[in-house]
């Protein structure tokens, strides 16, 4: 599993919702993959630390969560710094070389991957998006989704979520005790071993 953590693209997402997130993953005992933009955790500092601290692994989601093509090389290279250090300054952890590109825009683009390695990063796509930013998406047809798009794709499925969507919070629950019973079991990307 992996989250971005951001600032909701959509209005009305509830507060603490990124904390109900953290809360029944750490009720499951699940360590997933958390990309953490820059801007957000300026304005969220004690639950960018507890993403950390309950575990899981710190990546990158750039700072201004713009399409990454449209920088050019030297506006990469701003936008990672910043974020990288404010990142490392709030909770203690190098995102490196963990990076999940906004939008996933710039996944498949030479120069924007050639600019992030030269900063030590990787983009780290997924196979799985459930449309949880999607405000009609209840919780049950998240966790539905996940569990079908999992048993299709198989071994080391990455599958993409956001903190900020309540349907994300509410899919959760299900969606572990789901996979489980499929024999899935929760790694971070740095226990996948992937070419991508
Ligand atoms: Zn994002």
């Amino acid at each position: 599993m992996t989250f971005d953590a951001e600032h909701p693209d959509r209005s009305g997402c509830p507060a603490g919702n990124t904390d109900r997130v953290l809360d029944v993953l750490q009720r499951e005992a699940v360590r997933a993959t958390v990309f953490i933009q820059g801007r957000w955790a300026e304005a969220h500092p004690a639950t960018a630390r507890r993403i950390a601290g309950d575990g899981h692994l710190v990546g990158h989601h750039s700072h201004y969560h713009a399409r990454m093509p449209l920088f050019n090389d030297d506006g990469i290279v701003s936008d990672v710094t910043v974020a990288q250090q404010i990142i490392h300054s709030i909770t203690g952890m190098d995102p490196r070389p963990w990076f999940r590109c906004p939008f996933g825009e710039g996944h498949d683009d030479p120069r924007v991957l050639r600019c992030l390695a030269a900063l030590g990063y990787r983009d780290v796509h997924w196979d799985i998006a459930l449309e949880d930013w999607e405000p009609w998406r209840t919780g049950a047809a998240i966790a539905a989704d996940a569990i079908s798009g999992v048993r299709a794709h198989g071994d080391g499925a990455v599958i993409l979520l956001h903190t900020w969507p309540a349907g994300t919070a509410d899919a959760l629950g299900p969606m572990i005790a789901g996979l489980r019973e499929i024999g899935a079991s929760f790694v971070t990307v740095d226990q996948l071993s992937r070419a991508d």
